[in-house]
């Protein structure tokens, strides 16, 4: 059988597909994020299959820093689910990214969405991201590249549509 997607293979050998979220509220936030795609797509046994468009959003969580850009990559890996973490925090900390506060402002975040159909409850990995189903931010790029993944029990463009009239999100051009 062929495998849907991507020719760069490592490990299995049949790529999951995956969504890929990111963020950034420092700096340059567009060419960073551009940045991270590009590192995203050079790791070994992963293939950046398609990105959605680029958004300005409200900070949520810790309300006193600046606007995010916010998008969400469709990659197709053999890594593993940890592996796969393991790159996105190398490519966090490549890019200068310094946790001082939950939620508070950052060069760069690159959270695991969703990995195939799995479910991962580990202390330090949740599978589906355990907090998607709440922010505009991730579910508005998400329906534009998979409007019919169900999340949460809801498509995603359902769910997408009523986020995004309860939070700031606006297309950045
Ligand atoms: P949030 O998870 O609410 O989006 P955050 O992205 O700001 O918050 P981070 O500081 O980037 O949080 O990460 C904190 C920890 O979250 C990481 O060290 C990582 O182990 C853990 N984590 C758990 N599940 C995931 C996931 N699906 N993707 C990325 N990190 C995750
Ligand atoms: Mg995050
Ligand atoms: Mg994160």
């Amino acid at each position: 059988m062929n495998a849907p997607y991507g020719t760069k293979t490592q490990g299995a050998d049949r790529p999951v597909r995956c969504y890929i979220g990111l963020g950034s509220n420092i700096g340059d936030s567009r060419a960073t994020i551009v940045e991270a795609l590009k590192r995203l797509d050079e790791i070994p046994g992963l293939t950046v299959e398609a990105v959605a468009p680029f958004y300005r959003t409200a900070p949520v969580g810790y309300a006193d820093q600046d606007y995010f850009i916010n998008t969400v990559a469709e990659v197709s890996t053999t890594l593993t689910p940890r592996q796969l973490l393991d790159g996105l925090q190398q490519i966090e900390n490549d890019l200068g990214r310094v946790r001082v506060i939950r939620w508070g402002p950052r060069t760069v975040d690159l959270d695991i969405l969703v990995y195939g159909d799995q479910i991962i409850s580990e202390p330090d990995l949740q599978v589906p991201h355990p907090r998607m189903d709440q922010r505009a931010f991730v579910m508005v790029p998400l329906a534009d590249l998979n409007p019919g993944l169900v999340v949460g029990g809801e498509k995603a463009r359902i769910l997408a549509g009523r986020l995004a009239k309860e939070q700031e999100i606006y297309a950045d051009k």
